[in-house]
C-alpha cells in the first residue's frame, strides 16, 4: 500500500466522518446501549502499517516495528490530538500544521508531535520486505545526474545516516528538480525547507537499538540493501 498526498485529505475527510460518528456514538452511550469510548478529540489516527509487522525480519525485528509504531508513532499521534484540541490546528491538516508551527517558539510541542506523526507514516513507507536492489529507471537517471550513480546515492544517504549526531532523520529528496540526501534533527523534516522528501531512514536510537545496539551503521546498511523502497521515492518524485 502506498501512501502519498492524497492519503492527507483522505485522512480529514475520515476524521469528519469520525466526528460525525462519533457524535451518534455519544448519543448512543447516553442511551445507554453500549459503552464504546468514543472520544471527539481522537481526530488524527495512526495509520495502518503498509506490511505485517514482523514483515521486515530479519532486517527489524518485529519487537523493534511493535514498539516503534504502537508505542512511539502512537504516541505521538495521541500527543497531538491533546496538543490541537481547541486550537486553529484541530482541522488543519498535518503538512500544514508541520509548515505553521516550524520555529515557532510557543509551538514546539506541536511542531514536534505533527512531524513525528508524518515522518514516521513516511518512514513506514519508505521501508518494503524485500526491498533494496535495482530502483527506477527515473530514480537511476536523477543519480547518475546528482550522484555519479546507485552506489554513490546510496553511501550518501548512509553516511547521512550514520553522522546525523543524536536524534534524527536521513532523507533523500528532490530539492527543485535535484537530487539531493539531507539529515534532520528530531522531528525537523525536509518540507519546512521547500524541499520534496522521497525517501527517509529514521535514526532514532529507538529505531534500532533492540536489533543493533549501538551499531547504526549496521542498521542503515541492512535498511538500504534489503528493505528501501525506490518506488516510493519514484511515486513521490511524481507528484
Ligand atoms: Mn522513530
Amino acid at each position: 500500500m502506498m501512501w502519498n498526498e492524497n492519503d492527507e485529505k483522505q485522512s480529514s475527510i475520515s476524521r469528519r466522518r469520525f466526528i460525525k460518528a462519533s457524535a451518534g456514538a455519544t448519543a448512543a452511550i447516553m442511551a445507554g446501549t453500549f459503552s464504546l469510548h468514543a472520544d471527539e478529540t481522537n481526530k488524527f489516527q495512526l495509520p495502518p502499517l503498509p506490511y505485517a509487522p514482523n514483515a521486515l525480519q530479519p532486517v527489524i525485528s518485529e519487537r523493534t516495528i511493535s514498539f516503534h509504531y504502537n508505542k512511539h508513532h502512537q504516541g505521538y499521534v495521541n500527543n497531538l490530538n491533546k496538543l490541537v484540541t481547541g486550537t486553529e490546528f484541530a482541522d488543519m491538516p498535518l503538512k500544514q500544521i508541520i509548515k505553521k508551527t516550524y520555529n515557532q517558539p510557543d509551538q514546539i510541542a506541536i511542531f514536534n508531535n505533527a512531524a513525528q506523526v508524518w515522518n514516521h507514516t513516511f518512514y513506514w513507507n519508505s521501508l518494503k520486505p524485500q526491498g533494496g536492489g535495482e530502483p527506477p529507471a527515473a530514480l537511476i537517471q536523477k543519480m547518475n545526474d546528482a550522484f555519479d550513480g546507485v552506489d554513490a546515492c546510496k553511501i550518501a544517504l548512509a553516511a547521512a545516516a550514520q553522522t546525523q549526531f543524536g536524534s534524527g532523520w536521513a532523507w533523500l529528496v528532490l530539492d527543485g528538480e535535484t537530487l539531493m540526501v539531507v539529515k534532520t534533527s528530531n522531528a525537523d523534516n525536509p518540507l519546512t525547507m521547500g524541499m520534496t522528501p522521497l525517501l527517509t531512514i529514521d535514526v532514532w536510537e529507538h529505531a534500532y537499538y533492540l536489533d543493533y545496539q549501538n551499531r547504526r551503521a549496521d542498521y542503515v546498511n541492512a535498511v538500504l540493501d534489503k528493505l528501501v523502497n525506490w518506488e516510493f521515492a519514484l511515486q513521490n518524485m511524481k507528484l
